[in-house]
């Protein structure tokens, strides 16, 4: 039987799968809780949340995931496979929309490679014409906002469509009403509506636990935490990539020198009047400092590698020696990371140990 991983919990995967056989006793036959065949397990083969996967041998209302097919995508953090997109909300107000912040999370989006959907909640609470205004400024930036309000339902039946039939991964800073839209959109699930001026919902958010909700016209959708505190940590040649507006600049032209930052180099095509070019400036010197810093490391702390995923960020791996990954002990490991890290949260810092 074939089937979708939508939930991970320790050892075990729950799989929706495609086809319902009606032999299965179990109240909901559509879902099955499996474990993972032993050959996975020796071959080192990971399930994430995502995968289509082969499932054997169901028996009493439990199956055995024998093969785990190919990944079109892989998203380590959060740890998702075969995501078609990246839902991106923010709010016009409540928190006020903050050019800056949308900026760091398209970027960190883009960084993906993962299709982009940008939606604007709280429409209710926004003049028609500042809409309007922000709808503008954001087609400059190269996005086509959908305008929503979960409050009055402006926008649902759209932002759906866009939605169909693919996994999506919802992302977006606290209070601008992600966990509204999973309750309006899926209102079997019932996750905790946070009050903005109150303690945000980092309950939600510091977990690695990561479930996908079915949606009306079979789309998937992640609430994820992982993704809502974007750090920035692409290589400095890739940040103009990650603006569309510098890459239609780089589709109609080029620059003089193929190594080009767009800073001060001669004949420079992306450097210009374009309202987000000292976003690029900011992020720019991030990627340089960051990858200064890395080059600065001792020996000891070179032999790790750093590895640039499709993910788009990266994740230090231990280098090859002799077939064999170097062990360092926990203590070692964990300082080594830390000075690489440092501006990771302690939580996810604890997570990176783990993968290690
Ligand atoms: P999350 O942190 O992104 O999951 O945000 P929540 O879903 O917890 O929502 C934060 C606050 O915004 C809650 O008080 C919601 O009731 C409120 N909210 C969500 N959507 C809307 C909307 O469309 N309009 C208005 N006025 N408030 C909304
Ligand atoms: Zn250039």
């Amino acid at each position: 039987m074939l089937g979708t991983v939508v939930a991970v919990q320790a050892n075990f995967y729950q799989v929706r799968l495609d086809w319902v056989n009606p032999q299965l006793l179990i109240p909901n036959p559509q879902y099955l809780l499996c474990t993972r065949r032993t050959r996975l397990k020796k071959i080192g083969q990971k399930v994430m949340v995502g995968d289509r996967v082969l499932v054997r041998s169901a028996s009493e209302g439990r199956g055995a995931i024998a093969e785990v097919l190919p990944r079109k995508t892989e998203l380590q953090r959060p740890p998702v496979a075969n995501a078609g997109q990246i839902l991106l909300v923010f709010a016009l107000e409540e928190p006020a929309l903050d050019a800056w912040q949308l900026s760091r999370f398209l970027v960190k989006a883009e960084s993906t490679a993962l299709d982009l959907c940008l939606c604007l909640n709280k429409t209710d609470l926004v003049p028609q014409g500042q809409q309007q205004q922000w709808q503008k400024r954001l087609r400059e930036w190269g996005y086509q906002p959908v305008m929503i309000s979960v409050a009055t339902g402006r926008g649902l039946e759209q932002l759906i469509c866009h939605l169909n039939e693919k996994i999506t991964i919802l992302a977006g800073p606290s209070g601008v009403g992600k966990s509204s839209l999973i309750n309006k959109l899926i209102p079997a699930v019932n996750l905790r509506v946070a009050e903005v001026s109150g303690k945000l919902s980092r309950g939600r958010h510091t977990t690695r636990h990561v479930e996908l909700f079915e949606l009306p016209g079979s789309g998937l959708l992640a609430d994820t935490p992982g993704f809502n505190q974007p750090d920035l940590d692409c290589d400095p040649a890739s940040v103009a990539l990650y603006f569309p507006e510098a890459r239609q600049r780089l589709e109609a032209g080029k620059c003089q020198f193929s190594n080009c930052l767009h800073r001060d180099e001669p004949n420079c095509v992306v450097r210009g009047d374009w309202e987000r070019y000292e976003h690029y400036l900011k992020f720019l010197e991030e990627a340089i400092a960051r990858s200064w810093a890395i080059k600065q490391m001792p020996d000891r702390e070179s032999s790790l590698k750093l590895k640039i995923k499709s993910a788009g960020r990266h994740f230090l791996e231990p280098k090859l020696e002799s077939k064999k990954y170097r062990r360092h002990s926990r203590r070692e490991r964990h300082q080594t990371l830390q000075e690489c890290v440092r501006h990771q949260t302690l939580q996810e810092l604890y997570e990176e140990v783990e993968d290690l």
